[in-house]
């Protein structure tokens, strides 16, 4: 793999370079933050550093490279854990392997892609191994967050913390790959704000732009003199109730604009920017409190059918609330 596939990440992947062309990369570090870019990063170290040309970058074409790109090159293994968590059994089994010589060239490369599954007692057993393993060894460890490893191991790895992308980064990102999609890709880039892989998610998921307008109609109603909307509203959600977070995050990212609107940040601060008329209206007609009394009886709803409470029961009683509250 190559750098060019991570991301946002240029500052790190400069130093990783330039480590690995001055041979001070070390022989243990850390990749923390969302575990599929930190892959692809370790992937793309894994790679650099295989590859038998002499800039550190994948050049695709060598005979090392040839084999990383059929998966089958013997000297970069992915360690994962074979239950939930990975314990002093498994360790044993990588530290008899890191002292077989690499097949290549010169390196052999280990990339740990769940370490924060590592148990207290495997991360123990690996210290050693961290403090002084055979030098033709790199391991790569990948946690979302350093507090997952304990001190004593970080205390052995050279840190790395992937950047997050600003919504206006994952925009472009978004409105480059799926040009048909622009004012989608808007609401989804601010929507899952500094999670790049969410927010391409869903925006390859179908009818979430249509459901977000209806839910917006339906919170339009409550907030109009119609009581009868409460039971509509309540079918509507109880007849989706598998998708109730997802459906509460929309009801969160609507009350939200409204809250931005009543405090005349503007149109730009909006995260459901193709609906600015109708959040506009809809604002007019809520008080800043009361927003934030509807969204308390909201995720107290989804606390408590987290508990199991009755779903189509605990959302009316939920949407009769705030049909009190807005009308207060
Ligand atoms: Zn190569």
């Amino acid at each position: 793999m190559k750098f060019e596939a991570v991301k946002w990440q240029d500052d790190i992947i400069s130093s990783i370079r330039y480590s690995i062309l001055n041979n001070s990369l070390g022989h243990a570090m850390l990749l923390c933050g969302q575990k599929d870019e930190c892959f692809k990063l370790a992937n793309a170290v894994a790679d650099a550093i295989l590859c038998e040309g002499k800039d550190a970058s994948f050049c695709g074409s060598c005979p090392s490279c040839v084999k990383l790109n059929a998966g089958s090159h013997p000297d970069k293994i992915v360690v994962t854990p074979k239950k939930a968590s990975m314990g002093v059994e498994e360790i044993r089994d990588f530290s008899a392997n890191v002292y077989i010589k690499p097949y290549f060239g010169g390196r052999k490369i280990y990339i740990f892609k769940d370490a924060d599954k590592l148990t207290v007692a495997a991360q123990n057993a690996l210290l050693k191994l961290l403090e002084a393993p055979p030098s033709y060894v790199l391991i790569i460890m990948i946690t979302p967050k350093e507090e997952d490893l304990l001190p004593t191991v970080l205390s052995r790895l050279i840190k790395y913390t992937l950047k997050l992308p600003s919504w206006q980064q994952v925009l472009q990102y978004l409105s480059e790959k799926y040009p048909e999609k622009k004012e989608m890709a808007a609401f989804c880039a601010r929507f899952c704000d500094g999670n790049p892989i969410g927010a391409e998610q869903l925006l390859k998921e179908n009818g979430f732009f249509d459901k977000r307008k209806r839910l917006l109609i339906f919170l339009g109603k409550l907030t109009k003199n119609e009581k009868s909307a409460v039971f509509d509203f309540a079918n509507y959600l109880t007849d989706d109730k598998d998708n109730f977070e997802e459906n509460l995050g929309f009801i969160f990212a609507i009350l939200r604009d409204c809250v931005m609107l009543n405090a005349n940040l503007g149109e730009k601060a909006v995260i459901n920017s193709d609906l600015c008329k109708e959040l506009t209206a809809l604002s007019k007609r809520v008080t800043n409190t009361k927003i934030d009394r509807v969204i308390k009886e909201f995720s107290m709803a989804n606390e408590n059918i987290k508990k199991n409470a009755s779903f189509a029961l605990t959302v009316t009683n939920t949407l009769l609330s705030v049909w009190e509250e807005i009308h207060d």
